[in-house]
């Protein structure tokens, strides 16, 4: 067997990336490596990123994470979905849910199914065939064993990392705190050899992972591995955050809420709820930003509005010689999907994947560079559908988004589906059949055909099925408690 020449694992930064990397080499790997995490409290973590996506629980199934002790550590609430208000027009508003509508078959997607009824007059609304949506909407969770409701989190972002470093800390991770001052690189090769740190000590390593955040030490500032800028097609490029106090009922969605140039999340945890305002600066001012989000708050702030900058895009090459930048390092997505925390855990896992072990760096960052491209520009074509299928001229950003050149991949998709209800992703994207065609159908876009697979079954048996699933998932959303009192029955702190 060839000898194991990677060993030292430096990760640089303990936010949610630096953590999130940590906890699952040291899970998966740990008796083959030595962690080492650097991180400064004096620079502090971004602090925001507080709902999740489904993937989350995968990820938290390889870490061997029990849900309730994670959700009463961090405040967590759960997160059927997202409600976008105002998107389409002002004052309509969707859910984009976690699930499924109804069963598909192999000849085609079952939302045919509902397309023919609906043109028949046969059928209701779409998310009235989708069990997390009708559950979202009533305010209802609960889980059990056999329930294969689909669902996510909202959670302290702060108290995640800490959380995460106080249990795998004692698994093997070596903490150190301190300002990283310059990183070391073989005068050769320019491979990154050691940190060194404010005092002058050293943390040498064999493979570097960046967790540095938006200032990508290793990757950008040392290595210039290059970004892409993609502001043209995604407008927003600053955030403000403030939070306000929990309102009493929590609802198991976060509100995405469209503004004048931007949007404005709202993410109820137990004890807090988390709101911001993403905003482009080149139809907004900051003090018009925090007008606009200060006015639209629920409750009083208990904090500050901070302001936080960004550049939508992702690294070149997010693994470059023996740096792998994961989180913030390697590129940013603004936060409408949700899908930063979700590219922090793939790249992690894919990091395990594609393991160095025998110091073949450049083959396997070939592979997974490729894979992490893939995986950023399917996201940014998703987030970039809810822009472009606004029908608001009210402002000039909304008129902008409506009017904007899109990636070619994203129209064609769009005219697939306006032609022939069809949305077919590959296998390896995030977003599946449901979550296009709930953002599609909640901005008015209306299939001008579909499969006729539903005219084999004529008019009543359609009818029938329709109507047997709507009931269906009404007497199960109607047995389940509301999600504020299952929260307090199943992970509410302890208060002794
Ligand atoms: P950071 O949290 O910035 O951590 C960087 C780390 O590097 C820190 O520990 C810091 O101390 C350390 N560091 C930096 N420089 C040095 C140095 N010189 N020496 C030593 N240490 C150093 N994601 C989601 O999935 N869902 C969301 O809802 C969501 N909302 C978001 C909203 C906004 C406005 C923004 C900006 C992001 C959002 N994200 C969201 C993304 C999410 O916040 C990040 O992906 C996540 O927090 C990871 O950040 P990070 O760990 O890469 O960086």
């Amino acid at each position: 067997m060839q000898d194991q020449t990677v060993k030292r694992v430096v990760i640089a930064g303990g936010g949610t990336a630096g953590w999130n990397v940590a906890a699952v080499l040291a899970q998966q790997l740990g008796p083959l490596l030595d962690i080492t995490l650097v991180e400064s409290d004096e620079i502090g973590i971004v602090g925001v990123g507080e709902a999740t996506i489904p993937t989350f629980r995968s990820f938290h199934a390889l870490l061997g994470i029990d849900e309730r002790e994670f959700m009463r550590e961090t405040q967590a609430t759960f997160k059927l979905g997202i409600s976008f208000e105002d998107w389409g027009k002002i004052g309509d508003r969707y859910i984009h849910p976690f699930g499924d509508v109804g069963k598909s078959s192999w000849m085609a997607d079952f939302h045919h199914l509902w397309l023919m009824g609906r043109a028949r007059g046969l059928a209701g609304d779409l998310g009235e065939h989708c069990f997390e949506h009708r559950a979202a909407i009533a305010g209802k969770f609960a889980e059990s064993e056999k329930s294969m409701i689909k669902y996510a989190y909202h959670l302290d972002a702060s108290l995640y990392a800490r959380y995460l470093r106080k249990k795998y800390e004692p698994k093997g991770v070596k903490r150190i705190e301190g300002r990283i001052e310059w990183i070391e690189q073989d005068g050769e090769s320019g491979y990154v050899t050691a940190l060194v740190m404010e005092n002058g000590d050293r943390v040498a390593g064999d493979l570097f992972v960046d967790c540095t955040g938006l200032r990508g030490l290793l990757i950008e500032q040392t290595l210039a591995a290059g970004y892409e800028d993609w502001r043209h097609w995604l407008q927003t490029d600053r955030a403000l955050a403030v939070q306000t106090p929990s309102t009493g009922t929590i609802p198991p969605y976060t509100r995405a809420m469209a503004r004048s140039a931007g949007w404005q999340w709202r993410i109820p945890l137990q004890s807090r709820v988390g709101n911001g305002l993403v905003y482009s600066s080149a139809y907004q001012e900051d003090e018009q930003a925090r007008d606009e989000l200060l006015g639209n708050l629920e409750g009083e702030p208990l904090t500050e509005p901070r302001l936080i900058r960004y550049v939508t895009g992702r690294r070149k090459k997010a693994w470059d010689k023996n740096v792998v930048a994961i989180g913030l390092s390697s590129g940013f997505l603004e936060p409408l999907e949700s899908t930063s925390i979700h590219l922090i855990q793939i790249g992690a896992t894919r990091l395990i994947q594609l393991f160095p072990f025998g110091g073949n760096f450049e083959s396997l960052a070939a592979r997974y560079n490729e894979r992490t491209r893939s995986d950023f520009e399917h996201v940014r074509d998703f987030i970039i559908l809810h822009y472009k299928l606004t029908e608001r001229d009210d402002t000039p950003f909304w008129r902008s988004c409506r009017d904007l050149d899109i990636p070619d991949s994203l129209a064609e998709r769009i005219e697939l589906f306006r032609e022939s209800g069809i949305i077919q992703p590959a296998a390896e994207e995030l977003f599946k059949v449901a979550s296009w065609l709930f953002v599609m159908e909640g901005q008015g876009v209306v299939p001008r055909s579909h499969h006729h697979m539903g005219a084999l079954l004529g008019d009543q048996r359609l009818q029938r099925a329709l109507e047997s699933l709507r009931n269906n998932i009404g007497q199960a959303v109607g047995q389940m408690p509301r999600h504020e009192d299952f929260l307090k029955r199943y992970c509410a702190p302890d208060r002794r």
